[in-house]
């Protein structure tokens, strides 16, 4: 992760909030033809010709989103961008520009903020999509994030929450639950810290899911991959809350029921280790857990042929007529009720 830096902190004072912005922006570089005016005026300047413009925002606050005792600032830079490239994925769209506005108190020197700015450029780089502006500002307490992403897509290709359609198949990317697992590892790992600070944990039998918590990875191949095999999506969302949560938006919105199956839903080697160790239970964990940043979508059983076989996507259920309702089919065959926490039986403890 971050290497020790033992060398003098820089306060903010010292640069102004012109001199900050200038400091942590300087190596960003545009590189979108739809991007004409970024950092540096009154406002940025977008052209898109003829496509449709997807935006969306999150705003992430410290001690409720994230916890710095053992999130480094440069994964928190990073995830807070994937963050939103998902939901522009989940539209089908392709991602192109983002603004950052912070609120940072004085307890932040200027080389947290570099190290901020460090993950949010490797993001930039990594997804291509141009910083083009923010807000910086003081705060009486903590660190608050807010990021804005754009995108771009063809009428033809934007996909909704609300087109699934009885018998479409309901696909995964990924595999599901690790973000969870992840955290629960550097929750345990916090409190043995506390009790005993010279304790250095090993974390590498961890390091897949403590690495899909800190550092997720927005399914912008996933979007490409449809594209190059030709399969326009009926609906689609990204895995932010949970399994669970997602289907009921999908079923709820395209008024259709759903089949989920147990014996379908991708769990990592890790995470059913993990699941053993912790005393939880893998389809629960994946049902709820959320974080994952994978896009759930369902496709007309006439392209299944063309997803058939990819190991970066699961068939895990189908849609039925609204009347059916949302069920996870169990390994047992036996049909429970979704619930936006689970299933319906975890719903009385
Ligand atoms: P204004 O006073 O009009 O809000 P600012 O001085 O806040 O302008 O911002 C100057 C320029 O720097 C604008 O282009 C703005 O979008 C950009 N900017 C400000 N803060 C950030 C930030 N945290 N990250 C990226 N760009 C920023
Ligand atoms: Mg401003």
């Amino acid at each position: 992760m971050l290497e020790d830096k033992n060398q003098e902190k820089t306060a903010l004072e010292k640069l102004g909030e012109f001199g900050l912005i200038e400091h942590l922006t300087q190596n960003f570089s545009l590189n979108h033809k739809s991007s004409v005016k970024g950092i540096g005026d009154d406002a940025a300047v977008l052209d898109y010709s003829s496509n449709k413009i997807v935006l969306t925002t999150d705003l992430l606050i410290e001690g409720v989103h994230f916890d710095l005792s053992y999130m480094p600032l440069k994964h928190l830079g990073y995830k807070s961008v994937m963050v939103n490239l998902s939901d522009v994925y989940a539209m089908n769209a392709k991602a192109t520009q983002i603004t950052v506005s912070l609120a940072v108190s004085n307890r932040f020197p200027l080389e947290a903020l570099e190290e901020l700015y460090d993950g949010i450029a490797l993001a930039c780089k990594m997804f291509n999509v141009d910083l083009v502006g923010g807000d910086t500002t003081s705060s009486t307490k903590g660190m608050l994030i807010s990021i804005t992403a754009l995108g771009e897509a063809t009428d033809e290709k934007l996909t909704y929450r609300s087109g699934a359609k009885p018998n479409d198949l309901l696909v995964v990317s990924g595999d599901l639950g690790a973000a969870y697992m992840g955290l629960q590892v550097l929750e345990r790992e916090k409190e043995v810290f506390k009790v005993n600070p010279n304790n250095q944990p090993d974390l590498s039998p961890y390091s897949y899911i403590v690495e899909r918590q800190l550092k997720p990875e927005a399914r912008k191949d996933i979007v490409e991959l449809l594209e190059k095999l030709e399969v326009k999506p009926t609906s689609m969302i990204d895995i932010s809350d949970g399994l669970s949560s997602e289907i009921l938006h999908l079923t709820k919105q395209s008024n259709v029921g759903c089949n989920l199956f147990e014996e379908k839903i991708p769990l990592d080697p890790t995470v059913i280790s993990s699941c053993e160790e912790f005393k939880m239970d893998g389809t629960m964990v994946a049902l709820s857990g959320g974080e994952d940043y994978e896009l759930l979508f369902t496709i007309d059983q006439k392209d299944f042929d063309n997803i058939k076989g990819n190991p970066n996507l699961t068939v895990i259920g189908h849609m039925t007529e609204v009347s059916e309702g949302a069920n996870l089919v169990t390994r047992a065959n036996t049909k429970i009720p979704l619930t936006a926490q689970g299933w319906n039986s975890f719903s009385d403890d």
